[in-house]
């Protein structure tokens, strides 16, 4: 019988599970508001699993206040790589400090499509989120055609690596790596669990040889693409599967909640 690698040894006693929503551009500030408040009178206290919140930029402050003094952290959708200057419409890494922002998205399959961002563009970012102490959820994952073609390694692969490029084994724990499959995103159709973790094990194997086993075992990697609560708590159970990033089920505090406490079951 085969031992199991120290990457995947024991992964609730190193890695602790993450939910985080997306609420893309959804909710005006105070309706942001609305729902935290919601969600803390549920999670406001919940530590076994980490909780990040990623409203639109407009909320990101008064939604920030809400979560004062809590738990939940708040994350941003989306930054620019450089520190200011004339690029318009564009919010900086510092800019997101200030509102107490610990948590950025990169690289969302939907930046990747509707506003051309490109592996290198999203390592750039990566490299700036770190540089402000800020914590990257990376996405990555294949389109519908890719996996036909039967190219999905391949291109978790590439972006995977690009993205991490001149990231140092010192910053790679405050990465977040979110497998999201473009075809299971808004779709309502999920990975199966054993698809889902073939990717988060060769994710985590890719990580294992540019950084070594012991830092590849402490890299959260999300699953998103229509988690729900009737599908999660399968997927949270696959030892390679740290947590989910949640579009739609983010949007309304039951299913969000219902989420958080299906991380904390599966620990
Ligand atoms: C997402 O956009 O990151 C996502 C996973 O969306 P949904 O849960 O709606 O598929």
């Amino acid at each position: 019988m085969s031992t199991p690698s120290s990457a995947t040894q024991t992964p609730h006693l190193i890695r602790k599970k993450v939910i985080a929503g997306n609420w893309k551009m959804n909710k005006t500030a105070a309706e942001g508001v609305t729902l935290t408040k919601e969600l803390l009178d549920e999670i406001g206290r919940e530590t076994s699993v980490d909780v990040v919140i990623c409203p639109p930029f407009t909320a990101l402050a008064s939604v920030g206040q809400a979560l004062e003094g809590q738990a939940v952290k708040l994350g941003a959708q989306n930054m620019h790589p450089e520190k200011n200057g004339a690029f318009t419409g564009e919010i900086s890494a510092e800019m997101l400090r200030t509102l107490y922002v610990t948590h950025v998205i990169l690289g969302h399959s939907e930046r990747r499509q509707y506003f051309g961002e490109t592996d290198a563009l999203v390592n750039k970012k990566v490299l700036a989120a770190l540089a402000n102490e800020l914590r990257p959820s990376l996405c990555v994952g294949e389109t519908l055609a890719e996996r036909e073609g039967g190219k999905t390694l391949d291109v978790v692969r590439t972006q995977t690596e690009v993205a991490l490029a001149g990231v140092k084994p010192e910053q790679l724990t405050s990465v977040i790596i979110a497998y999201e499959p473009v075809w299971a995103i808004g779709t309502g159709k999920v990975a199966t669990t054993a698809q889902a973790q073939e990717v988060h094990a060769f994710i985590r194997s890719l990580l294992v040889s540019l950084y070594g086993a012991a830092l590849a075992a402490k890299v959260r990697i999300l699953y998103g693409g229509s988690m729900k609560p009737a599908n999660a708590p399968e997927l949270l159970a696959q030892p390679d599967i740290d947590g989910g990033l949640i579009g739609g089920a983010s949007l309304e505090s039951r299913s969000f909640v219902e989420l958080v406490k299906a991380a904390k079951a599966a620990m």
